[in-house]
């Protein structure tokens, strides 16, 4: 997607703080966090929201979780625990129409939900 700024990152057209990477799946540093560790997990695929995983991208799905386990426990939060958020569509406040998921962590999170 020509005009999406995850795919331009994912291309290294913006530049990122990446975290992880393979040749499916991207992490980096979210540029305005909201906890001291922000970190969201996209897939290189262009998939615009929640709303348009296909059967096919099962697998990568799974994949993306694995993914966010391992990057918990690199981040040493595994056990003190992290909140992960899929935001999808207008109600959600989605910004970036690039299914990514915000994992949060490093401070106890508080009742709202993203904050
Ligand atoms: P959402 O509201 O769920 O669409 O979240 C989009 C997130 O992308 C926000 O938390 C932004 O801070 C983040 N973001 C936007 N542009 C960049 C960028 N160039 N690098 C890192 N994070 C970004
Ligand atoms: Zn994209």
């Amino acid at each position: 997607m020509d005009d999406c700024i995850f795919c331009k990152i994912i291309k290294g057209e913006i530049p990122s703080e990446k975290v992880y990477e393979d040749d499916e799946i991207l992490a980096f540093k979210d540029i305005n966090p909201a906890a001291p560790i922000h970190i969201l997990v996209i897939p290189k695929k262009h998939i615009s929201t929640l709303m348009e995983i296909n059967d096919e991208d099962m697998h990568l799905m799974g994949k993306i979780m694995k993914t966010i386990q391992k990057i918990a426990k690199e981040q040493n939060v595994a056990e003190s625990g992290f909140r992960l958020i899929a935001n999808c569509g207008p109600d959600s406040g989605q910004e970036v129409m690039h299914i990514h998921f915000h994992l949060l962590a490093g401070r106890k999170m508080g009742p709202k939900i993203i904050s």
